[in-house]
């Protein structure tokens, strides 16, 4: 069952619950009582800011030639 995250406004605590997910819009109770909660987004993120390994930079770009390596 998944897990989804919590924060409640007026107390600002953050809980989980685990339920369907045909209630994962439902309104989700404060453990204080609360129900002013908003849903927060789970933490199996769609990520956006994965690192790419850069390029090595410099060397000409030519190839060999370009740099007198081999002439
Ligand atoms: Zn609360």
């Amino acid at each position: 069952m998944p897990r989804y995250e919590y924060r409640c406004r007026p107390c600002g605590a953050t809980f989980e619950l685990n339920r369907p997910m045909a209630e994962s819009s439902a309104p989700a109770v404060c453990p204080e009582g609360h129900e002013d909660t908003v849903k927060l987004l789970s933490t199996v993120a769609v990520g956006g800011s994965a690192a790419a390994p850069a390029p090595p930079r410099g060397g000409g770009g030519g190839g060999c030639c370009g740099g007198g390596c081999c002439g």
